[in-house]
């Protein structure tokens, strides 16, 4: 198949439109209008297959995935997506995987209205590089860099549930598949980018980020570009019920604290401000709880019990380039 014709398959399958696209797939590049008063806020994550998903992940996972990473980028910024690009590098014109990719793709572009606008498709190694834009009001995106000592630190949802999804794919438990695994597995392969909690967060959250390599990892990117440590209590973390049924304490601690790949969002919030984002947050059902606190210094975060035991942390995320264990993916 021609790359024109795989390029018209996938314009076929994302057909949303928007009134703010003046031009987009079909010319050198699209023409887009950012609404008054607001700042364009843009975030790019690439996908290799082997990497970033197992190689028979379904490829209708596979295009959900791609959005969704790159969504939870924006959730973090409390920005509003808009508009998508995707450089797609495939190893052979394959119009079925095509169609199964854009199937799942427009699927999640359909709940935040992302309009896809351009792209390059090109033969090679199965690799995808989306790049997503959306905007916030002039000056309201919420950074990294601005949480002050003495916040509240918040995640929302449950953590751990992605990382425990993956090891339960890699080396499946004996028995039935249980509605509990099929929920861990579920939350690796179709991460619910949190773009609502984001934009309630406006005005509300001092700093945030998403959860994508381990809320410790994560978590230390505020802590560094804030200057400031942390102090979270490892009890206090939320526990899903799925996870709680499947893996023993030892395991569960290190998912939730290590694992990457959950999508949730972790911010800090001036205690004063922490009773109305609570009030505002679960008049839409949405869960966050308070895991610990902001503190001067720089020494990084500190991880302790209800017992007030301090817990050493020996792996720490998910970095590229480094030798990362099996399990943290
Ligand atoms: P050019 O050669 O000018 O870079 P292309 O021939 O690569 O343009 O692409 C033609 C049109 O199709 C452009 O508007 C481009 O943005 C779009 N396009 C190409 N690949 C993709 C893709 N994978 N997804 C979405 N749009 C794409
Ligand atoms: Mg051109």
């Amino acid at each position: 198949m021609p790359e024109f014709a795989l390029i018209d398959l996938i314009c076929t399958h994302c057909a949303i439109k928007r009134d703010d696209v003046r031009v987009g797939i079909g010319d050198d590049a699209a023409v887009l209008s950012v609404p008054s008063g607001h700042e364009l806020v843009v975030s790019t994550d690439t996908l290799i297959a082997g990497v970033h998903f197992p190689l028979d992940t379904k490829v209708e996972d596979i295009g959900w995935k791609a959005l969704a990473v790159n969504l939870s980028d924006l959730a973090a910024m409390g920005a509003t997506p808009a508009w998508a690009t995707l450089a797609l590098t495939l190893p052979s014109a394959d119009s079925e995987w095509i169609t199964r990719f854009a199937k799942g793709f427009a699927e999640l572009a359909a709940v935040h209205n992302v309009a896809l606008v351009g792209g390059d498709t090109t033969q090679g190694p199965l690799s995808i590089t989306l790049t997503i834009h959306g905007f916030a009001p002039i000056g309201q995106a919420i950074l990294r860099s601005t949480a002050k000592p003495g916040d509240l630190i918040y995640v929302t949802g449950t953590l751990g549930d992605a990382a425990a999804g993956l090891v339960l794919l890699k080396s499946p438990r004996s028995g039935a598949i249980s509605n509990f695994s099929l929920k861990l597995v579920d939350r690796l392969n179709r991460p619910l980018p949190r773009i609502l909690v984001g934009q309630t967060l406006r005005g509300l959250a001092s700093a945030a980020i998403d959860i994508s390599d381990g809320l410790l990892a994560d978590l230390g990117h505020i802590c560094t570009q804030s200057a400031l440590g942390a102090e979270i209590n490892v009890d206090q973390l939320p526990c899903s019920e799925a996870l709680t049924a499947l893996f023993n304490v030892k395991d569960r601690c290190r998912f939730q604290l290590s694992g990457g790949d959950d999508y949730e969002l972790c911010f800090t919030v001036e205690e004063e401000k922490s009773e109305l984002m609570e009030k505002l947050l679960s008049a839409q059902s949405i869960d966050v709880t308070c895991i610990g606190k902001m503190s001067k210094g720089k020494e990084g975060i500190t991880v302790q019990n209800t017992k007030g035991e301090i817990i050493q942390c020996s792996q720490v995320g998910w970095e590229h380039f480094k030798d990362n264990t099996e399990e943290s993916r």
